[in-house]
């Protein structure tokens, strides 16, 4: 059955203070439906332009990710600019470019409304609230958002949690969102909105999990050197749905072990631009960096 993954397909500039570059291809369902082919099959909800390169899509293809929902409009894809500082966190928002995203209307195929596991990566939420409807009885709901649609679109992203299972946010939108400052303080805010799950994403910082009455934490795998953190959240969520739609339950064990996947796949995204490193992996060097994470973690 799979997993559904909607949400932003696009070109990328990006600017660190090691390096540079320009149109490459990017967006949270990029990453998120690359990353989890590693352990489900994937289906793509997302548009393009009629400037998307067939190199591009020949990535999804050797990935296995099932394009029949991929549209493709007269116009340009969507496209976003960002730069890092040195401490790699929040980008700064250079431009964004939303192009054939502006008034994209999801049409989902019908082979794929009967999907039990989808990922709303972050896009407007208008367009997740819309894939949501179309889905006939989804078992796991996970969603993603971002600061520019805090921003522009809060009304519409609080209606949409209230349907939501899993929320995934970053520690600077979770501020933004509940006008919190401690941690544990924005998780409970946040599930007041509806969702029972909150993981927020702190960077080199690692992950937390709220669930209940439980917190989980892990650091982020450490790495010698970091190349381009663009991606990392949308591949940590792509790893957390992938492993999570292999399991029976989605109890405290399984949500722990999906989070440390989750952990592991954004540690090979950031090893490079782009989706480069991603696809290069197998599942063997997965299960490698995992081993010696837990290694790393337990004691
Ligand atoms: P992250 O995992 O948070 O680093 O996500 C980075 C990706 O988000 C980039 O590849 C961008 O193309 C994409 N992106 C940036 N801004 C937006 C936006 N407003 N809506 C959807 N996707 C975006």
């Amino acid at each position: 059955m799979g997993v559904l993954v909607i949400g932003s397909v696009a070109f990328d500039t990006i600017k660190t203070p090691l390096a540079r570059s320009k149109n490459i291809l990017g967006g949270s369902a990029s990453y998120s439906s690359v990353s989890a082919s590693f352990f489900s099959p994937v289906n793509l909800v997302a548009v393009v332009g009629n400037d998307f390169p067939d190199e591009y899509r020949q990535l999804f293809k050797d990935r296995k990710v099932d394009l029949t929902g991929l549209s493709v409009k007269p116009g340009k894809t969507f496209s976003w600019e960002g730069e890092y500082g040195w401490d790699f966190n929040d980008p700064k928002t250079i431009a964004t470019h939303l192009n054939v995203f502006a008034d994209f209307n999801p049409r989902i195929p019908r082979e794929y409304k009967n999907s039990e596991y989808l990922f709303l990566a972050n896009i407007d939420p208008q367009i997740q609230a819309a894939v949501l409807k179309q889905l006939t009885k989804p078992k796991l709901v996970i969603c993603d958002t971002m600061n520019y649609w805090i921003e522009n679109k809060r009304n519409q992203l609080l209606r949409l949690l209230k349907k939501v299972d899993i929320f995934l946010l970053n520690e600077s939108e979770a501020k933004q969102l509940t006008g919190e400052n401690n941690l544990i303080k924005m998780a409970k805010a946040i599930i007041k909105l509806g969702p029972k799950t909150i993981i927020i994403k702190r960077g080199e910082n690692g992950v937390l999990l709220f669930s209940g009455d439980s917190v989980f934490c892990i650091p982020a795998f450490l790495l010698e050197s970091v190349f381009d953190p663009t991606g990392a959240g949308d591949t940590f969520a792509g790893g957390l749905i992938g492993y999570l739609s292999k399991c029976k339950t989605f109890n405290e064990a399984n949500l722990r072990k999906a989070i440390t996947y989750g952990s592991i796949m954004a540690s090979f995204a950031v090893e490079s631009f782009s989706l480069d490193k991603l696809k290069s992996i197998r599942n063997r060097d997965i299960e490698r960096r995992y081993k010696k994470f837990k290694q790393q973690i337990s004691f």
